[in-house]
């Protein structure tokens, strides 16, 4: 049984003055860093259950963005409730947005910049991508929904998105009457309460509501579902880039299922910062920074982690339950480098002049293999 002191390896001492012991417990490597941790890396954690919950009728919705993560500058969050019938308003914004459906379902729709259209009902595990300034709307089922966007950009925020009824609120109403013929008593009794989210009728079925035969070439809906998952040794790795959701141009997203007693590898990635979002279960990540140094953070479900470019990490399921999370790029591949494959597929005596102490047995048992995921120990 470890102590709940910050005491490790003969170092430290008891903590005297006030203390927020549940945080404690929830950071065990923050409290008791591992002694190879060091330096000043930022923070690289971010969990919803911290952000500000905007909450309006029929849903609400969390962000956690470069504000409230300032290492995240390339990707931003936004959890989303929505409930039966409640409707994200016609929007649009600078960013492109990618969607995963966390529970229950939703109907999107959106329209392109040649008039063609796309409506999709989604559910649990499938995805969404509205290119940028590309209108859109996203509408709770009869058994409502949450879901979680990514945005490719850390400075997005819910707070500045283009809003149909405050587009239409701010022009001068002659020019509303002379574009859309929507006579001037129409325009002076539009409700100014801010819509955002709000209550609607629950959507009838699909088929009713298609309202035009011209769609757009590309789906802007996927499904991780359907993906066929890379088979690891202690879990599954689900990667979905552009090569299998064409029109995702610029983000890719992998979902990771680590069982118990193992850990996506030591890896790093060849394009940009990974943004996660831990879905379930227990973990903890050492990021390796070449300028700050090194830190080791602990998720639960709904953090978020972040990893800067090319930094080396690893992420161990420290729980007794699957551990499952989800790696987002900006980036339309998504790739990694495995160090213990580097290591392996490099001129043997080259590796035991920088590591002299390494037994020939020891060199013999990296694997030349891509892994992804490995075992870190055996459960009884
Ligand atoms: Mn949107
Ligand atoms: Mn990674």
């Amino acid at each position: 049984m470890k102590s709940n002191e910050p005491i490790s390896e003969g170092l430290g001492a008891t903590i005297l003055g006030p203390r927020n012991y549940p945080r404690e417990q929830q950071n065990p490597d923050l409290l008791r860093p591992p002694p190879t941790d060091r330096g000043l890396v930022p923070n690289l954690r971010f969990s919803f259950a911290d952000a500000h919950m905007r909450l309006s009728e029929g849903g609400w919705a969390r962000e956690v963005t470069q504000r409230e993560l300032p290492i995240a500058t390339k990707i931003a969050g936004v959890n989303m409730r929505l409930n039966p019938g409640a409707i994200r308003e016609l929007h649009w914004h600078l960013q492109v947005e990618l969607g995963y459906v966390l529970s229950g379902g939703c109907r999107i729709t959106a329209m392109d910049q040649h008039g063609r259209t796309f409506v999709d009902d989604v559910f649990g595990g499938d995805v969404w991508f509205f290119p940028k300034a590309i209108p859109h709307s996203i509408q709770g089922l009869k058994e409502g929904c949450e879901f979680l966007l990514m945005f490719d950009d850390g400075c997005f925020s819910e707070y500045n998105t283009l809003l149909v009824s405050d587009v239409i609120e701010h022009i001068p109403r002659e020019i509303i009457e002379a574009n859309l013929g929507i006579p001037l008593n129409e325009i002076l009794s539009i409700d100014k309460k801010q819509r955002w989210i709000f209550q609607g009728r629950i959507p009838e079925l699909l088929a009713k509501d298609y309202i035009s035969k011209n769609t757009v070439p590309q789906s802007f809906s996927s499904s991780m579902k359907k993906i066929e998952p890379i088979m690891c040794d202690g879990g599954t790795i689900r990667i979905l880039d552009q090569a299998k959701f064409p029109v995702m141009n610029n983000m890719s997203l992998a979902i990771v299922e680590v069982e118990p007693g193992a850990m996506r590898e030591i890896h790093w990635h060849p394009m940009e910062d990974e943004w996660q979002y831990y879905l379930s279960g227990e973990a903890r990540m050492t990021v390796y920074m070449p300028d700050a140094g090194v830190r080791t953070f602990d998720y639960k479900a709904g953090d978020v982690g972040c990893v800067p470019f090319a930094a080396p990490h690893y992420v161990e399921n420290t729980g007794t339950t699957t551990m499952r999370f989800l790696e987002t790029f900006r980036s339309p591949v998504l790739e990694d480098v495995s160090l213990q494959q580097w290591l392996a597929l490099t001129p043997r005596e080259l590796v035991e002049d920088h590591f002299p102490s390494f037994t020939k047995s020891t060199l013999d048992k990296f694997n030349k293999d891509y892994l992804g995921i490995v075992r870190t120990k055996t459960l009884k």
